[in-house]
């Protein structure tokens, strides 16, 4: 499916052609963990990547890994069975004695990743303020190979400028890794931008509907897509061809899905924004947002669909908020069609030390908010019910 084709036509169609045994309009599931070979070593499937083994390759997973390359504007997908596992394949690629500057709002998870699995075998790495491009450039060493960044950042909200601190990367020989799990390729484009690669928790806004894990890298650097495919079949954490088969299932919607994500909770952080039991509202949609002539610049289509917003009255009010909802799940993750509420603090960024958390403005009242796609005015009515409480 050509680049130049608008990004519903090829989030239905790249990868994608009716199975030529069967006419079969949808992929077929290939759960099968190995393939018959025609003789010792010669096996059909692409010749760079022949089908022997499915932790090596898998049909279902070579068609959702084109169709994730082409809506980056890209040539390589390589897929993962979860968001950490593509983080930690990337990781792989460096070595002992390299260094990483790594964004200061990034989910917990990734954090722990840095903090208790790669430190141990000497991947050193030093957190920046990514909104700062010249705080990135003093973060970085003689040694860094990698900066790995998210914006909008998690859970701040904080947008970071992707072509700026490209062209830092690039002049200083490191690589730029941005996580666009929270804006997606239909808001924004990280490789068209500079970066050199980039990553997804497929479990947010790709997959869509709460229903799987997976991870993704997208590249279009030949040598990198070789060492991740090899990381990835090395190391093997792969997703099933039934998980591949329902996120490529998801991707086919997720242009309609992003845009009323986007509507609705510009919608809503308007409305919050006047409340009188919010503090604070933060969303790079709205014109009190720091970055919010950046995120006009960078993001195109829509500001995605996360708030994050402080309560008056810290942790008891802000937990009264997390119980009192009806509509809302109380619930880590983010990104699918019903809407969820969580406590930074408490849940997902729970993992990283509390002086941190503070000291990064992860306050006990804030709450972060992925907002769905049922009606904006039922999710504006049951916030005000349980912030009325
Ligand atoms: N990146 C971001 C921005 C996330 O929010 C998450 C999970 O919440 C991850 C990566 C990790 O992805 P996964 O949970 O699929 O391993």
């Amino acid at each position: 499916m050509p680049h130049r084709h608008g990004f519903g036509t090829r989030a239905v169609h790249a990868g994608q052609h009716p199975d030529p045994t069967t006419g079969a309009v949808m992929p077929p599931i290939y759960m099968t963990s190995t393939f018959a070979q025609e003789s010792p070593g010669v096996s059909k499937g692409p010749p760079d990547m022949p089908y022997d083994y499915s932790r090596a390759a898998n049909p279902t997973r070579t068609v959702l890994e084109a169709n994730l390359a082409s809506l980056e504007h890209s040539t390589h997908a390589i897929a993962f069975s979860s968001g950490c596992a593509a983080l930690a394949a990337l990781l792989h690629t460096l070595q002992s004695g390299d260094h990483v500057v790594l964004g200061d709002d990034v989910y917990g998870g990734t954090f722990r990743v840095f903090e208790r699995v790669f430190k141990q075998f000497g991947i050193g790495y030093t957190q920046a303020d990514v909104t700062d491009v010249s705080a990135v450039e003093r973060a970085m060493t003689p040694a860094t190979k990698l900066v790995w960044l998210e914006t909008p950042t998690n859970p701040l909200l904080k947008i970071a400028d992707i072509a700026a601190i490209a062209k830092l990367t690039r002049s200083r020989g490191a690589r730029l890794a941005v996580d666009n799990t929270f804006a997606t390729p239909y808001l924004q484009a990280p490789l068209a931008l500079g970066a050199d690669v980039v990553c997804h928790s497929a479990t947010k806004y790709l997959g869509g509907h709460s229903d799987i894990i997976g991870g993704a890298l997208i590249t279009s650097d030949d040598a990198l897509a070789k060492d991740l495919h090899f990381y990835q079949k090395a190391v093997g954490a792969v997703p099933s061809p039934f998980d591949c088969f329902l996120l490529l299932r998801s991707t086919k919607t997720l242009h309609l899905r992003m845009a009323r994500h986007c509507e609705s909770a510009m919608h809503i952080a308007r409305h919050l924004e006047k409340h009188t039991s919010v503090e604070h509202v933060i969303y790079p949609g709205l014109a009190s947002h720091p970055q919010h002539d950046l995120a006009k610049r960078q993001m195109c289509g829509g500001y995605g669909g996360m708030i994050s917003l402080v309560v008056k009255g810290g942790l008891g009010p802000a937990k009264r908020v997390l119980e009192r909802v009806e509509i809302f799940t109380l619930a880590e993750s983010l990104g699918g069609v019903e809407s969820l509420i969580e406590h930074p603090g408490i849940m997902t960024h729970a993992s990283i030390p509390a002086d941190l958390r503070a000291a990064r403005g992860i306050h006990d009242g804030l709450i972060r908010l992925s907002i769905g796609v049922e009606d904006p005015a039922d999710l504006i009515a049951d916030l005000d019910q349980a912030l009325a409480g």
